[in-house]
C-alpha cells in the first residue's frame, strides 16, 4: 500500500496542546466539591466539553443536569466553565440552591465587557456559535443590546444607521482568523465599530492554534484529540486543514483512529483541545508509535504557566472544613 519506510516518518506533538487554565480550574473544582460534601454534586452542563472528563466524575458522583429543576432544593450545583447568564444564577437563588461558580475567569472577564458597552449605550456584536454555552451565558448578560454574528455572511444581514454606538465581542473559543475576517466585513460596513478592551479569544484557544499551523503545514495527517461539542477542538481541525494539513480528523480517543488514515502517510501532528486530558493524547501517540511511527517530538511554540485560583465560595468552604 505504498507505506513509506519507518525511518521516513515523523510525529510531531504540538506544545502547548490540552488543558487550559480553566479547564484544569473547573475540573478540580468538581473534584474538591465532592471530596468536601459528598456525592452527589449536581453540575449544570458537563463542566467542560469532553466526554472523558465527563464520566470520570461521573463514576466519582457527580450528576450532570442540563437545567436547574433537575435539581433537588438544598443540594449544590457548580455552573460549568462555559458560564451563566443573569437568569440562571437568579433561578438558582430563587430555588434555594447552593451555588458554585466554574466560569472561567477569561469568559467572565468577557461577561464584564458586555455589562459594561451595554451600561453605556452601545449595541453589541457578538461574534460566536449560536446555542454554544458561553454564547447563550454571554448574551443573558444584555440580551436586548446583543446580536449574534455566526460568519461574514450574517454581517450583510444586519442594519444600522452611522449614528448607532456598535462594539463587538466574541465567544473565548473561535478560530482567530475567522473571527478577524468577520470584524474585517463589519468594520467595513460600520466604520463607527469600537473593539472590545483586549482579546476575547483566549489565550489558551490562541496557543493551540499557532501550535497547530506550525506543524500542520507539512503534515499529511492532523489528529486532534477533543469531543465534538468542544468548539476550539474542532477549530483545531479547522485550521490544520487551512494551514495545509493533507487530512485532519478529530477524534475523542484513541478508539476512533482508522487505520486507513495512515495509508501512505508519513508525518503526522497530533494535537488536543483545551479540554482534553493528556492521558488521551498519549493513547493516540502509543497507537502511532506501535504502527512504525517514532517517538513524538514535541513543537514548542508557546510557554503557559496561567494558574486560576478556585472559585471564592469553594475556597471559603475548604477554608472552614479546616
Ligand atoms: Fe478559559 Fe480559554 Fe480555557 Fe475556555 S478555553 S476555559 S476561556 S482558558
Amino acid at each position: 500500500l505504498g507505506m513509506p519506510s519507518v525511518g521516513d516518518r515523523d510525529l510531531l506533538l504540538a506544545a502547548p496542546r490540552g488543558y487550559c487554565a480553566g479547564v484544569d480550574r473547573a475540573v478540580i473544582t468538581v473534584e474538591k466539591a465532592l471530596d468536601l460534601y459528598g456525592a452527589p454534586v449536581y453540575v449544570r452542563k458537563q463542566i467542560v466539553h469532553n466526554k472523558h472528563v465527563v464520566q470520570t466524575l461521573e463514576a466519582r458522583g457527580a450528576v450532570f443536569v442540563e437545567e436547574l429543576d433537575e435539581v433537588p432544593t438544598g443540594q449544590t450545583v457548580v455552573f460549568s466553565a462555559h458560564g451563566v447568564s443573569p437568569a440562571v444564577q437568579a433561578d438558582a437563588a430563587e430555588r434555594g440552591l447552593k451555588t458554585i461558580d466554574a466560569t472561567c475567569p477569561l469568559v467572565t472577564k468577557v461577561h464584564h465587557e458586555a455589562k459594561r458597552f451595554a451600561r453605556e449605550g452601545y449595541h453589541i456584536l457578538l461574534i460566536g456559535h449560536a446555542g454554544h454555552e458561553e454564547v447563550e451565558g454571554t448574551s443573558g448578560e444584555a440580551p436586548d443590546s446583543i446580536t449574534l454574528v455566526e460568519t461574514v455572511d450574517d454581517v450583510d444581514a444586519i442594519e444600522f444607521g452611522p449614528d448607532a454606538r456598535l462594539s463587538w465581542l466574541s465567544q473565548t473559543t473561535l478560530s482567530v482568523d475567522e473571527t478577524l475576517a468577520i470584524v474585517d466585513r463589519l468594520r467595513e460596513k460600520f466604520p463607527q465599530l469600537e473593539d472590545p478592551p483586549s482579546d476575547d479569544i483566549c489565550y489558551a484557544t490562541q496557543n493551540r492554534q499557532l501550535a497547530v499551523k506550525e506543524i500542520a503545514a507539512g503534515a499529511d495527517l492532523m489528529i486532534v484529540v477533543g469531543s465534538a461539542n468542544s468548539s476550539n477542538s474542532v477549530r483545531l481541525v479547522e485550521v490544520a486543514l487551512e494551514a495545509g494539513a493533507k487530512a485532519s480528523y478529530r477524534v475523542d480517543d484513541v478508539t476512533e483512529i482508522r487505520e486507513e488514515w495512515l495509508e501512505g502517510v508519513e508525518r503526522v501532528g497530533v494535537t488536543s483541545g483545551a479540554s482534553v486530558p493528556e492521558e488521551l493524547v498519549e493513547g493516540v501517540t502509543s497507537f502511532l508509535n506501535e504502527r512504525g511511527f517514532p517517538a513524538a517530538r514535541a513543537v514548542h511554540t508557546a510557554e503557559e504557566s496561567l494558574i486560576f485560583a478556585l472559585p471564592p465560595e469553594l475556597r471559603r468552604d475548604l477554608r472552614a472544613a479546616g
